[in-house]
């Protein structure tokens, strides 16, 4: 067995990326929850533990120049208690929650309303339910935030389908299971980052991992497989390609993948996101009683969490800018990128917010090996038409990655559950 990561260090979308004074941060995935048994138990078979994420004290609302703090664990949790967006927050919730349950994570595309789902998107489905027009500024939040998208670029049977895979085999899916952060997909963090669980797996797997060695071509017959990789080829019976699929496409295939699935990873494209992070001596907001986390209208920094180490300090505030905002952002130069993320984090933490001693962005949409993220957000038409190719193996080859994943589609805990799959298809093939 080898393994033939494209870039200098293995993770992918889990990062520690090392800031002044020693300490680092999770430049990507960060947060884990209730349900998300295989990314766990994966950790603690290399020794890698949970700590809980900073969630004492109130949370932070911002609308429009007006700031506003709600005790995180009131009723609504992470959600902001907006009279304006109340009614809404609670039918609308309620509905998506109701449909999930009609959704087989295995084949999403066989629920009973799987076309009339996937023949809209989430923002028409949105608007034909909301109460106050206003609720999709909110709505675009949560999107930007779980999967750097707008309403209108996801299918709604995709974001249903998203909600249903926010649980386990004997959990429902819930959209509050993949919202909040008590009880929720960001309830914990993991002692000495995410990255910390590859990086032990990969020691484990020794000199069978390769570095730099961005695999080009596949090329498949009767006898077996080769695969291309710069500075070498491998050949295999089988071979388990875990990469988003729009990463999947950038590689040459000998003969030619199906239409199918050549078609299906032409649709599926990867979010646009970033995660920047604001370093400070200490976690000061603490000290005003405030949690770190923020949802607001304005962006671009829409979502923050409080992503201080383990240890205590340095303070480090995370902020999440996503979908329409993103794909601003991305386009300003350093300086204005910097202001306008500094300017967000003074209106919801003060001035001292403005004065970090480190500033570092994660650009992933700038990424070669990556190309956005957290995850490929479907558009409508795509699950119903295409979704059988998603996992379907072709000849030897067989595809992994949490995009393929039945539960926790989009979080490392996905991305486990999928390479448990695709290695049980091979074990199953192998003499
Ligand atoms: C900013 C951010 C925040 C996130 N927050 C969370 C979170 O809080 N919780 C959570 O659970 N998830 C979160 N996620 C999502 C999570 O990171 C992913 O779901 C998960 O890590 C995906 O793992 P994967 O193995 O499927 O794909 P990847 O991690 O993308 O791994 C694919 C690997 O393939 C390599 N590769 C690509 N092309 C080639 C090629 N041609 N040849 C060889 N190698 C190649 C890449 O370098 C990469 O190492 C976040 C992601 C980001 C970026």
């Amino acid at each position: 067995m080898v393994v033939l990561e494209a870039r200098d260090r293995v993770g992918g979308r889990t990062w520690n990326r090392p800031i002044t004074g020693g300490s680092y941060i999770d430049a990507g995935a960060e947060f884990v929850g209730p349900t998300q048994d295989r990314i766990k138990a994966l950790a603690q078979a290399v020794g890698v533990e949970t700590f809980p994420t900073y969630n004492s004290g109130s949370n932070v609302y911002w609308k429009d120049g007006k700031r506003e703090t709600y005790a995180a664990s009131g009723p609504t949790g992470i959600a902001p208690p907006d009279p304006a967006y109340l009614p809404d927050i609670a039918q609308i919730v309620q509905k998506l929650n109701t449909m999930a349950t009609e959704i087989d994570v295995e084949a999403p595309w066989k629920a009973k309303e799987a076309v009339e789902w996937d023949s809209q998107t989430f923002y028409t489905w949105l608007k034909a339910n909301e109460v106050n027009p206003d609720f999709m500024r909110l709505a675009s939040t949560a999107t930007d935030a779980i999967f750097g998208q707008e309403p209108r670029d996801l299918s709604l049977l995709y974001a249903v389908f998203y909600i249903a895979a926010s649980g386990n085999e004997t959990n429902q899916g819930t959209f509050e299971r993949n919202f909040q952060t008590a009880e929720g997909a960001q309830q914990d963090r993991f002692v000495g980052g995410s990255q910390l669980i590859s990086i032990r797996v990969a020691g484990e797997l020794g000199t069978s991992v390769a570095l730099k060695a961005p695999v080009q071509r596949i090329v498949q017959n009767a006898k077996g497989v080769k695969v291309v990789a710069k500075g070498g080829r491998v050949s295999a019976k089988q071979v388990i390609v875990a990469v988003p699929p729009a990463l999947a496409a950038r590689i040459e295939y000998e003969p030619l993948l199906p239409a199918l699935r050549d078609q299906f990873t032409q649709r599926a494209p990867m979010g646009s996101y970033a995660k920047v992070d604001a370093v400070y001596e200490r976690p000061f907001w603490r000290e005003e009683g405030l949690t770190g986390q923020t949802v607001s209208v304005n962006g671009p920094v829409r979502v923050t969490f409080d992503s201080t180490p383990n240890e205590g300090s340095p303070g480090v505030l995370l902020g999440f800018i996503g979908g329409t905002d993103a794909r601003g952002w991305y386009g300003l130069s350093a300086e204005q990128r910097r202001q306008a993320v500094l300017d967000n984090l003074a209106n919801y933490f003060g001035a001292q917010a403005r004065n970090p001693l480190e500033y570092v962005e994660n650009r992933w949409a700038d990424e070669r090996f990556s190309r956005g993220d957290p995850v490929a957000g479907l558009p409508p038409g795509v699950l119903l038409d295409f979704g059988t190719a998603l996992r379907a193996p072709v000849g030897r080859i067989h595809w992994a990655g949490t995009e393929t994943s039945d539960f926790w589609v989009g979080y490392m805990d996905g991305a486990v559950r999928s390479g448990e799959r695709a290695a049980q298809e091979v074990l199953a093939e192998l003499p």
